[in-house]
C-alpha cells in the first residue's frame, strides 16, 4: 500500500514562506500543521525509554494503537483476536468494529492465564492480547507464561503495559529483539498523568513500525498536545515523586480496606488502582456513589463478582472513602 503523502513529510526542512499546505498565513499558534512524525517528542520518549526512535510510535491515546494494529494484522470477517477475560474492554470494542473475532480463554481465580487452554488456540489467533498488570485485576501476569506465548503464536503478541510505570516488573521493551511478533503499548495516560492529553505510546521492532507508519492518519497527534507532552515529560523528578505517593497511598488504602466488615478481598496491584470485593458491591457503590465518590463496579465480570475498582487518589480523597466507607451500614 502506498501511504499518503502528506506536505510536511515531503518537506521537512526549515523554510522562509510556507504555501505547501493550503494553510492559514495568519498566525494563532497553531495555523501550521502537527509535526506528522513527532520526532521532538520521540526523541525525548526514545531517550526516557532507552529505545530506538525507529520503535515508537505514537497513537491519539493507546485506542488508536489498538485500532492500528488489528488494522494491519486482521482480516475483516476472517482473523480472530484472543483475549482474557476480565480485562480491558476496548479489546472486544475494536475487534467488532474491525469485524475481527473474539477467542475469549478467561482467567483462572488468581487472574492468571488459563495456558493450557489458551496454548489448544493460540494457532487461530492473529492477535493476543494481554495485559500485564491487568485491568480490572490489577495484577501482572506471569514473565515465564506471557515469554511462552510469544514463543509459540504464529501472529501478533500485544501486551499493554498501561499501568507499567506503578509496577516493579521489567517493561517487555526490553525484550522486543528477541521477539519480533511482540507489540508493546504504554500511555501517558495513568502515571505520567496526562489522560485529557490522548498520547499512547507503540513499541515494537522497526519492521511493525513502518508497516503502523503506512496506515496511521498522517497527523494524528496535534501540536499542542505534542507541545505539552514535551514540557510535562521534562519533570522526571516529579514524576518518581509521584509514583511513590501512589504506591503509599495504596498500601494505606489496601490495609484501611482490608479491615472493614463490608470487605472481603482486597486484591494485590500493581497498578494505580484496586480491585476489592465487597459482601455486596451494589449497595456499597450506591452508597459511595450518594456520598459523592464515584468508583467503578465490575461485579458483572469473569471472577469479579461483587468487586468495586478504586482509583488511588489524593490522601485526602482516600481518607474521605475510608471515612464513608466506616459509616456504611448495609
Ligand atoms: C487506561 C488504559 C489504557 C490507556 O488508554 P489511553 O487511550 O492511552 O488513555 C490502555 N489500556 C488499559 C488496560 C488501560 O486501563
Amino acid at each position: 500500500m502506498q501511504p499518503y503523502s502528506s506536505a510536511r513529510t515531503e518537506f521537512k526542512q526549515e523554510a522562509d514562506i510556507y504555501l505547501d499546505a493550503n494553510e492559514s498565513p495568519f498566525m494563532n499558534g497553531v495555523n501550521r500543521y502537527p509535526d506528522p512524525c513527532q520526532l521532538k517528542l520521540k526523541q525525548k520518549l526514545s531517550g526516557i525509554k532507552n529505545l530506538p526512535m525507529e520503535q515508537i510510535l505514537l497513537g491519539n491515546g493507546s485506542d488508536e494503537i489498538i485500532d492500528l494494529v488489528f488494522r494491519a494484522f486482521g482480516c475483516p470477517g476472517k482473523d480472530s483476536v484472543l483475549i482474557t477475560p476480565p480485562t480491558y474492554g476496548m479489546y472486544r470494542v475494536l475487534a467488532q468494529l474491525n469485524d475481527l473475532s473474539c477467542i475469549e480463554i478467561p482467567l483462572l481465580p488468581g487472574f492468571s492465564l488459563d495456558m493450557q487452554e489458551i496454548y489448544a488456540v493460540s494457532n487461530q489467533a492473529k492477535i493476543v492480547m494481554l495485559c500485564s498488570p491487568n485491568n480490572p485485576s490489577g495484577n501482572k501476569l506471569r514473565n515465564e507464561d506471557i515469554e511462552q506465548i510469544a514463543r509459540r503464536s504464529p501472529g501478533i503478541v500485544f501486551i499493554d503495559e498501561a499501568y507499567i510505570d506503578f509496577s516493579e516488573q521489567e517493561s517487555w521493551i526490553r525484550r522486543l529483539d528477541i521477539f519480533p511478533n511482540l507489540v508493546v503499548c504504554q500511555t501517558l495516560s495513568k502515571a505520567w498523568g496526562m489522560a485529557g492529553l490522548r498520547l499512547g505510546m507503540c513499541f515494537a521492532s522497526a519492521e511493525i513500525i513502518r508497516v503502523l507508519n503506512k496506515i496511521k492518519p498522517p497527523y494524528n497527534i496535534g501540536k499542542q498536545t505534542q507541545e505539552k507532552a514535551l514540557e510535562l515529560l521534562d519533570d522526571m523528578q516529579g514524576f518518581k515523586k509521584r509514583l511513590l505517593y501512589l504506591r503509599m497511598e495504596k498500601q494505606r488504602l489496601a490495609e484501611q480496606l482490608k479491615v472493614l466488615p463490608e470487605v472481603l478481598s482486597v486484591y494485590a496491584s500493581d497498578a494505580n488502582f484496586l480491585l476489592v470485593r465487597f459482601t455486596d458491591s451494589r449497595k456499597v457503590y450506591n452508597y459511595l456513589t450518594a456520598s459523592g465518590i464515584v468508583t467503578r463496579n465490575h461485579s458483572s465480570q469473569h471472577l469479579c463478582t461483587n468487586c468495586l475498582r478504586i482509583t488511588i487518589g489524593l490522601k485526602s480523597e482516600n481518607d474521605r472513602l475510608i471515612n464513608a466507607l466506616e459509616k456504611i451500614k448495609l
